[in-house]
């Protein structure tokens, strides 16, 4: 024990320069069971991965060391106070786990507009709600094959905005909380994909304006709003990096800016806790 102590305390000297520009790579996700934030579970260790699920969902998990953890993703949704239970299989048997969601304040703010503002039409209507079911559809992806990283990169060039959670109040009417970070970026800046995977959506939607998912593996995804245009098609491979096309004001967007939204288990996290400070 004293042993291994000693290892550690030295661990960070021992680490090469050229390493130590990954060293917060191994450290993503940032970690805490708050609505829109992440869990992390030890499964232990076992030959073959296990299979965990949270509901009906299946929840990421990779390799860490000698053991298998589950990264898993808390609901915007979720309630504080309440439990999360995840399930997972392995050989011999089922191993239940519980997460306690602890509490997270995001911002709210508070418009009065005129009805029509935001009543959409029926036409609009009907799109919008075609769109949220194929939406919904791709972002339930699940591939086996992990990621080899959850660190990220910024995709755009810009400063980001602490918009991720914020709930908008139109005339006392809650809408659902912003499920993205926004970066505000001049239009043209290019937009690159964020993490390695392969290409599984590009759209042009009555919100979210022209749009490109990514799926990285084992449930992680991203998705890339209001461009300009996409480069890219469905089915291709992409590294960390690769252009997927250029940040705009499509869709219900009041200026260029880049909504970058990142899933696990088909719910959306909070973007910053994959990303280098
Ligand atoms: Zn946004």
């Amino acid at each position: 024990m004293e042993r291994r102590r000693f290892l550690l305390t030295l661990a960070p000297a021992l680490i090469a320069p050229a390493q130590a520009a990954h060293a917060w790579a191994a450290k993503v996700p940032r970690v805490s069971a708050v609505p829109g934030g992440v869990a992390r579970i030890g499964l232990g260790s076992y030959e073959r991965a296990p299979l965990a699920r949270l509901g009906d969902k299946r929840v990421l998990v990779m390799r860490e060391a000698d053991q298998w953890v589950a990264i898993v993703g808390v609901a915007l949704a979720a309630k504080p106070g309440s439990k999360l239970r995840v399930q997972a299989e392995r050989a011999g048997g089922y191993e239940r786990f519980e997460i306690a969601v602890a509490r997270k304040a995001y911002a709210s703010q508070h418009l009065k507009v005129s009805p029509d503002q935001v009543d959409l039409s029926t036409e609009d209507l009907a799109r919008h709600e075609r769109e949220r079911v194929h939406l919904e559809r791709v972002l339930r992806t699940f591939s086996d094959s992990p990621p080899a990283t959850l660190a990220m990169v910024q995709p755009a060039a810009g400063q980001r905005l602490s918009t991720f959670g914020r709930r908008r109040y139109f005339n006392d009417q809650p809408r659902n909380p912003h499920g993205g970070m926004d970066i505000a970026a001049p239009a043209g800046t290019p937009v690159v994909a964020a993490n390695a995977g392969r290409v599984i959506d590009v759209g042009d939607y009555f919100f979210l304006g022209r749009t490109v998912v990514l799926d990285h593996g084992q449930g992680l995804l991203s998705l890339y709003s209001h461009l300009t245009a996409a480069d890219t098609a469905v089915a291709e491979s992409v590294s960390a990096g690769t252009p997927l096309g250029k940040v705009g004001a499509t869709g219900r967007a009041t200026g260029p800016h880049l909504h970058f939204s990142v899933y696990l288990n088909a719910v959306a996290v909070d973007p910053a806790l994959f990303l280098r400070d």
